[in-house]
């Protein structure tokens, strides 16, 4: 029997438990981007927690991409430093912690939102460089891996998505083709850094000639023969999803089990569980072995200690999405989060 409380394997690493803690927005950063003690206290009480694997709030690629004033950037002087002193803090409980990197819109100069058939093949070069550059100022800081966003519609799940891209140079046509802009940087981050790479995906997209389950398949099987290390399937924003005749089988979980069977890298399913025994079913009933959480971790970071010891936990998120909204790293309705990583330890004996 699996249990999410597993001490297990994940690729080369080793994990705590199979519970993925997924970062979204960082709101509690200083103007400047720099780090805040209520950010080392967070992620000290997640690490304590019981947590798998930590993968960051979003940094951006560019601070003038479209969710800059909410997350984080590696474009200031002290990122190194300080993104050191984070690594090293959530190594001390033994929990391997991945940067988030998203590009979310291509903007340049007045030109906002470049669609993806008029980036240029300079274009190209740039954002591949800028993210390599970017995942090498991660491995500097101590990060064990790196997470590309491909799903959630951030520029690089466009541009792999036939729906968005109809060129007709190198980069457009075959799923292969479409996928060698991601390619060639994951080549180069293999090359130049020890960087564990994961990619995240959306299971599907459901428009007109976009992205199928199937072609999610074959975009995995590439991934994993280019060099990815493993993925994570997130929920697409599909009308498919929710309007499914059998409403009890949630269809993340059965696209995510296909992806599985066709991989040997690890897969994460991507949330939607909110209590343990949701997980602990969801993992003895399929083939899945990870799941990611990010709300609950926002209501209560140190949520975990409590499921260690009750055994029958459930999240204090009442799916109310402000945080999501707003943008922010800390809850709106649990307003008083347990950051005193003191109390936790002791609440743990
Ligand atoms: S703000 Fe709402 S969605 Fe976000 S963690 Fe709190 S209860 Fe959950």
């Amino acid at each position: 029997m699996k249990d999410l409380f597993d001490y297990c394997e994940f690729g080369d690493l080793k994990l705590n438990s199979r519970i993925v803690r997924t970062g979204l927005w960082e709101s509690e950063r200083e103007k400047s981007g720099n780090m805040t003690p209520e950010i080392y206290n967070r992620y000290e009480n997640i690490a304590a927690s019981g947590v798998g694997l930590i993968i960051t709030e979003l940094y951006s690629l560019y601070p003038r991409d479209v969710f800059s004033k909410y997350s984080s950037t590696t474009n200031y002087r002290q990122f190194v430093r300080e993104a050191k002193d984070l690594t090293d803090l959530v190594h001390v409980y033994d929990v391997p912690i991945f940067a988030q990197l998203g590009l979310v819109q291509y903007n340049k100069k007045t030109e906002q939102n470049i669609p993806v058939d008029d980036v240029s093949i300079e274009d190209i070069r740039k954002i591949q460089t800028d993210m390599i550059m970017a995942a090498q100022k991660f491995d500097y800081a101590g990060f064990d891996g790196i997470q590309l966003g491909l799903g959630n519609y951030y520029f690089l799940s466009r541009f792999i998505n036939p729906n968005f891209n109809s060129r007709e140079d190198r980069y457009g046509g075959s799923t292969l083709n479409r996928l060698k802009f991601v390619l060639e940087i994951i080549k180069v981050i293999k090359e130049t850094t020890k960087l564990h790479v994961n990619c995240r995906l959306n299971a599907f997209d459901g428009t007109t000639n976009g992205m199928t389950l199937d072609e999610t398949i074959e975009v995995a099987k590439i991934l994993e023969k280019y060099g990815a290390d493993s993925l994570q399937i997130t929920r697409p924003r599909s009308p498919q999803f929710f309007t499914r005749e059998n409403k009890d089988k949630n269809p993340l979980i059965e696209a995510t089990e296909k992806i599985i069977r066709n991989v040997e890298i690890p897969v994460i399913l991507g949330g939607g569980a909110a209590t343990q025994n949701q997980i602990n079913n969801i993992l003895n009933e399929t083939d899945i072995e990870f799941i990611s959480m990010q709300r609950p971790f926002v209501a209560d970071p140190s949520f975990l200690v409590e499921w260690q010891i009750e055994g029958n936990g459930e999240t204090k998120c009442k799916t109310c999405n402000n945080c999501y909204w707003k943008k922010t790293s800390t809850c709106f309705i649990n307003r008083a989060p347990k950051w005193d990583v003191e109390s936790t330890i002791s609440k743990e004996k």
